[in-house]
């Protein structure tokens, strides 16, 4: 019989992020209207407060912070148009977040913000007061789907304020949103249009991806559309198994995918009328991910036994324990998958 061999394999995904991020949520604070998906008091389980009084309580938290020697944090401010709130206040809550960054407790600040509220000159102002990293809502690159959700910009528009958020020395990041209505026939945009989004994102490799399937969510006017049967979203199963092939690729770009369709906000589930929600939509695609990725390097071999690195111990057999029998025909049982302190994954095959 011949000896086992063993098998390096080299999960692509980057280091975590050294800090966490705290949110700032600011719902719909400086958008132009209301996008047809978006209900933000629901998605950030935050009402809607004036901007002074958000910039009041965060003063408050972040001195706070600072005099309890606080672990240092990433600010994020979400849930509106930053780059468009007014009366300056996207000016003033980046002067007052790099307040705290000189040995505070703020490590960097990011904000989200729509591809066509990022002009260039804002931008070079904001990086100059302290704000680091950008995320853009771009949703799709696709040009019918961004024109049957009304968001009032074309993926050229999109690819430029990416280019834009770089060229004012900031970290770009990308929020995409699968499964929109598209045109010229309403129901759920294509899985193909999805993949050309992910080919433009491994083009213009930006350092962080949130992905974000389209959900209906009541009061939005996606939920009126369902209503009428003009629109379907992506039934869960696809939206996971596109997710899970999206994600080699993107890692394998060095592209950080950070978060994994809605954070289970209070108040979220009981207003979910339709589409591919689930909790732990994370765990789901990433088991299934290195599912394929393991499979893809043992090449038709079988494999006896897995040492894994134990940051990946809790996805390898997938949620709930889908991917038992998928790894059971690879030769693999759960008993012979032992977790170890090294970076890399050791595949004993046959
Ligand atoms: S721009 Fe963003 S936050 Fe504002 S309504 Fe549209 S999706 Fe919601």
């Amino acid at each position: 019989m011949a000896p086992p061999h063993t098998l390096i394999f080299r999960h692509p995904e980057g280091p975590r992020p050294a800090f966490p991020v705290r949110p700032v949520f600011l719902p719909n604070a400086g958008c132009p209207g209301k996008c047809i998906y978006c209900v933000q008091e629901v998605q950030t389980g935050r009402a809607a407060l004036a901007l002074g009084d958000i910039y009041e309580h965060l003063r408050r938290e972040l001195d706070r912070a600072a005099a309890a020697a606080h672990a240092p944090f990433e600010l994020g401010f979400y849930g509106g148009t930053f780059t468009a709130l007014p009366e300056d206040y996207a000016a003033r809550f980046v002067a007052l977040a790099a307040a705290y960054k000189q040995g505070g407790p703020v490590a960097a600040v990011r904000c989200s913000t729509r591809p066509d509220a990022a002009g260039l000159p804002l931008l070079r102002e904001l990086a100059a007061l302290g704000l680091d990293s950008v995320e853009l809502g771009v949703q799709s690159f696709d040009d019918a789907a961004l024109a049957a959700s009304r968001r009032g910009y074309d993926g050229a528009a999109a690819r430029a304020a990416c280019e834009a958020v770089r060229e004012a020395g900031l970290n770009l990041g990308v929020q995409l949103l699968p499964g929109l209505p598209s045109l010229p026939s309403l129901p759920g945009h294509a899985p193909e249009a999805f993949r050309r989004d992910i080919e433009i994102l491994l083009e213009i490799k930006p350092g962080l991806v949130r992905l974000y399937p389209c959900l209906v969510i009541e009061g939005s006017a996606l939920a009126a559309m369902h209503d009428r049967g003009e629109y379907a979203p992506w039934p869960l199963e696809t939206a996971a198994s596109e997710i899970a092939r999206a994600l080699p690729p993107l890692w394998r770009a060095g592209v950080r995918v950070a978060r994994l369709g809605l954070a289970p906000q209070p108040g979220l589930l009981g207003k979910i009328k339709a589409g591919p929600w689930h909790a732990s939509l994370g765990s789901l695609t990433r088991g299934r991910a290195l599912y394929a990725m393991l499979a893809q390097s043992l090449d038709g071999r079988r494999m006896n036994a897995l040492r894994l690195p134990r940051r990946y111990q809790g996805e390898l057999f997938g949620f709930g324990g889908e991917l038992i029998e998928p790894y059971a025909r690879l030769g693999l049982k759960t008993a012979n998958a032992k977790p170890w302190d090294q970076a890399h994954f050791a595949l004993e095959t046959a």
